[in-house]
């Protein structure tokens, strides 16, 4: 699986509603097929054991350095900023476009495995973006439907 790290704003704002975004975001990749890392989950244990700033952008770019590409959320952020240059230096794809992060996935996952194929040309996750299986198929060239949601 494809591993995503969320760069996401959090000390601009509402800290509680940027976690929800991100936890959202997180949500609909994990539908897709990909695997997000979501730091903005620490702010949970934040508030149970806090470390300063520094601990957490160190552990942040510790497992930023394993991930195969970056997604950064919309927003002013320092942090998320610095996880971008981070991700620059150390070759790692940036993406601010879903669409074009997507894009990018496609090619780099196996087709065969992750997609479906018409022969025309055409191509769709193999993972129902409703329900979440893998239930999609080919009702005829140029359209896929559900097994499950129809
Ligand atoms: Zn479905």
């Amino acid at each position: 699986m494809i591993k995503i790290y969320l760069a996401s704003p959090y000390t601009i704002g509402d800290q509680a509603l940027n976690v929800k975004k991100s936890i959202d975001i997180a949500d609909d990749l994990i539908r897709w097929g990909y695997a997000p890392f979501c730091p903005l989950l620490v702010h949970f244990q934040h508030m149970v054991h806090p470390h300063d700033y520094e601990t957490w952008m160190k552990l942040d770019l510790e497992w930023l350095s394993l991930c195969d590409c970056l997604y950064r959320l919309p927003g002013e952020s320092k942090g998320a900023d610095r996880e971008v240059e981070f991700a620059k230096e150390h070759n790692i794809p940036v993406f601010f476009s879903m669409n074009k992060l997507r894009g990018w996935a496609k090619k780099e996952m196996n087709i065969e495995k992750y997609f479906i194929t018409d022969g025309f040309g055409n191509s769709w996750d193999k993972i129902c973006h409703e329900c979440g299986k893998e239930s999609m198929k080919i009702v005829r060239p140029g359209k896929v439907q559900c097994e499950n949601c129809g």
